[in-house]
């Protein structure tokens, strides 16, 4: 029985944030893809044009870091969104402990993560989200951003599904203070997290609430203070916290070259307006110096 008559629907692949995810088949091309399947059906009968009406807008995003929206339909009180199908993602990498992961490798990957991320924010599209499993490897080793936008259509995911605990991990601290207007530099913060847990091969900071986690973030970095980050005061849920100083981000990340080290402590800068562009990251020296990046082909993989 086909889906919008075009797609016959395979095994689940995975219950994700907003709903199941279904392998299938587009029977238009013989493709496999992957159909996200959005509850929305209890809410009133507006949410389904909205969405709709955003998810096309995502449709244009093309490029080749970013996963293929293929289509978008409602069936059955469901939102039906089609990707094209990825093989593994970046956490299933990070965790294979019979991978080796070269300096030259973690640049690769951290390259393409913030190439994709710097053509959505040319487009003035925050990712919102970003965490190892949203990052997909396709079989030519080319890593896809998923689910971009979506957080912002749909809402925070973590705050109506419970088994969303890890997203918290990659949160700026702006958002962990309650800015509600905040821009591309919270997916910056999640970029430098995702970038120091392919350096330390584990999750960097891994609080276990919310204010576990800034407890987290400050132990790394050390308490802001006022000068470094002024806006921080205004920030809807601030508390004055206990000061504690930083230890050296050298303790941290014994391993890593200066380069590495230099360009991390720019993505982990408190005040969003001081932390580094996505664009100004990838000029920095540590993607421009040697080692080049290992070539998508021939980057390790789990088998
Ligand atoms: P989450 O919301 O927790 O990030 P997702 O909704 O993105 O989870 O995905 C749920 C499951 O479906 C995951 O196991 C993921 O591996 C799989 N999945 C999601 N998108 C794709 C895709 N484009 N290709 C293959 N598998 C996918």
């Amino acid at each position: 029985k086909k889906v919008a008559d075009r797609y016959l629907k395979r095994e689940v692949l995975g219950q994700g944030t907003y709903g199941v995810v279904f392998k299938a088949t587009d029977t238009k091309n013989e493709q496999t893809v992957a159909i996200k399947k959005i509850r929305i059906g209890k809410e009133k009968e507006g949410v389904n044009i909205t969405a709709l009406r955003e998810i096309k807008l995502l449709k244009e995003l093309k490029h080749p870091h970013i996963i293929e929206l293929i289509d978008a339909f409602p069936h059955k009180e469901n939102l039906h969104i089609v990707f094209e199908f990825m093989e593994t993602d970046l956490e299933a990498v990070i965790r294979d402990p019979n991978l080796f992961l070269s300096p030259a490798d973690v640049k690769s990957y951290l390259q393409m993560t913030l190439k994709g991320l710097e053509y959505c924010h040319d487009k003035w599209v925050l990712h919102r989200d970003m965490k190892p499993n949203n990052l997909l490897i396709g079989p030519n080793g080319q890593l896809k951003l998923a689910d971009f936008g979506l957080a912002r259509i749909f809402g925070s995911p973590d705050r109506k599904f419970t088994h969303q605990v890890f997203a918290r991990w990659y949160r700026a601290p702006e958002l962990l203070f309650g800015a509600k207007h905040y821009g591309a530099a919270v997916d910056v913060w999640a970029a430098g997290c995702i970038f120091a847990e392919l350096l330390l091969r584990r999750p960097f900071l891994q609080g276990n609430s919310d204010i576990d986690q800034l407890s987290k973030i400050f132990a790394a970095f050390g308490t802001p203070k006022e000068d470094q980050w002024p806006d921080m005061l205004c920030l809807p849920d601030y508390v004055e916290y206990q000061p504690v100083s930083a230890p050296s981000l050298r303790s941290l990340f014994p391993t890593v070259s200066e380069d590495a080290l230099d360009l991390l402590s720019k993505m982990f800068t408190y005040d969003p307006k001081s932390r580094i562009s996505i664009q100004q990251a990838l000029q920095h020296r540590y993607f421009t110096l040697a080692p080049s990046p290992t070539d998508p082909l021939k980057l390790p993989r789990p088998i």
